[in-house]
């Protein structure tokens, strides 16, 4: 029963806006995550959990900006703080105290991010994490769980979540396969690909691999994989890995850091070497950081003679991009990520108690302030549990425009974040929206 949406028919604006963009910029901009035909709407402004597209519709926004903006759509102490810098010069190529200030204010809230490195990307971020490992290991080879997303980085960019199935192997013994046409062989053959809800297979492979890895990289609630957090055992056999082998524990925060205060690590009891963060520590601007102890973070450090991993980037560590993350993070204080945590809880909650009452296959996953829905009954335990069949993949996409048409915006596989500005009331619009939609939908 799907039906034809009307997200975008007839709106005039973004239409011509598409028009003018496909003639200079392929396919019409780089948004490609959150492509739907003939076009999505382009955003004219926001303002707290509210976008205005350029035809003057009103969105509640679920995807901030792919989970990004903690505090919504010009964040006053944001913006304020943004003005309050911008007239005295954006970038300098010497450091500023802004670097120093953001920096401290992670430290002070998750201490194992000992010291930090600013870069531009969450993708840059874990590539540095991994260059950095290597570094340390003198190895070559990653592993990573199958479908779990990390970024454009090569070595990463194997075996993640798309629109084509990016699987291959038998359950227990995921093969690497490449994401990006003309991948190196090389690459694929230094990646080593984890069953994320398989803690005895993780040991075997761990166990045959180990002696060529450097670096073990993990999303403990991987939103392109399930979104579900890792069977304990999964936890234990890569803890384990890693200290028979020496390997370096890398946790991908990116997005992650928005579910605790002192990191995502803390709520599974993980000590990574290195932690790659991105997203909301940058207020909206772009972004990614690497941090962990101050002897593994040493490798960066080049006060001494050449550095272990050279680390620079034109930008890394802009003022705005400080000034902006430092008003984002006093804002989003512990009494803020529980706030948000228990918005969360009851979001899913409620529609998963609706979902069970109609007797519907469908499910959220999720955790704190993440949410992703799934059109199965059965348990979603990893990337392979959680792919949909052509037909949900079909239904999916129709709830997602379903929603839009609705005024409320989730990422194409209707996942979505919660914000700051988000309230009672608009956990209310969500979850009753979502299942209505759901319920019209499901095959
Ligand atoms: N790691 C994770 C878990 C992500 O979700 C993302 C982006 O969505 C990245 C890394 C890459 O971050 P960026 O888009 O800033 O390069």
């Amino acid at each position: 029963r799907e039906r034809s949406s009307n997200a975008t028919s007839g709106l005039q604006g973004s239409a011509h806006a598409f028009e003018r963009a496909k003639r200079v910029v392929p396919g019409g901009s780089m948004r490609q995550a959150t492509w739907f035909a003939p076009h999505p709407p382009y955003a004219a402004r926001g303002e707290g959990c509210w976008i205005e597209d350029l035809d003057g519709r009103r969105i509640l926004d679920c995807a901030n900006n792919f989970f990004s903006l903690i505090h919504g759509h010009a964040f006053p102490p944001v913006v304020e703080a943004l003005r309050a810098v911008v007239g005295s010069g954006t970038a300098f190529g010497l450091p500023t105290e802004h670097e120093t200030r953001l920096a401290e204010a992670i430290r002070s809230r998750a201490p194992r991010c000992e010291q930090i490195r600013f870069c531009n990307s969450g993708t840059e971020a874990v590539m540095f994490a991994v260059k950095a490992a290597r570094a340390l290991t003198g190895r070559p080879a990653i592993a990573k769980m199958e479908g779990a997303y990390h970024g454009a980085y090569d070595h990463l960019e194997v075996s993640l979540a798309s629109d084509t199935s990016n699987w291959d192997g038998p359950d227990g013994d995921p093969a690497a396969v490449p994401y990006a046409r003309g991948t190196p062989p090389a690459v694929v053959a230094d990646t080593v690909v984890l069953p994320y809800a398989d803690p005895a297979r993780c040991a075997v492979i761990l166990e045959r691999e180990g002696a060529r890895l450097a670096a073990v990289v993990l999303d403990t609630l991987t939103s392109k994989a399930g979104m579900v957090p890792p069977p304990q055992g999964t936890l234990d056999a890569i803890r384990t890995a890693c200290r028979r082998h020496g390997i370096m524990l890398i946790c991908d925060e990116v997005i992650g850091f928005r579910l605790a205060h002192a990191g995502a690590h803390t709520l599974f009891g993980l000590e990574p070497d290195l932690i790659a963060l991105g997203k909301i520590i940058g207020g909206g601007l772009p972004v990614g950081a690497v941090a962990g102890p101050a002897d593994r973070m040493a490798v960066f450090d080049h006060t001494r003679g050449t550095p272990a991993v050279a680390h620079g980037g034109t930008f890394s560590a802009n003022p705005l991009t400080m000034v902006a993350g430092l008003a984002t993070l006093e804002a989003f204080d512990a009494a803020a990520v529980d706030r948000l945590g228990r918005l969360g809880d009851t979001l899913r909650a409620r529609i998963n108690a609706a979902f069970a009452a109609a007797g519907m296959p469908a499910q959220v996953t999720g955790l704190g302030s993440l949410f992703r829905l799934h059109l199965t009954a059965a348990p979603i335990r990893d990337y392979r549990s959680s792919y949909p069949t052509a037909q949900a993949k079909r239904a999916i996409a129709a709830i997602h425009l379903a929603m839009l048409d609705r005024g409320i915006l989730m990422t194409p596989n209707c996942s979505g974040a919660l914000s700051t500005p988000k309230g009672a009331a608009e956990i209310d619009l969500i979850a009753t929206a979502l299942v209505e939609e759901t319920e019209r939908v499901l095959p």
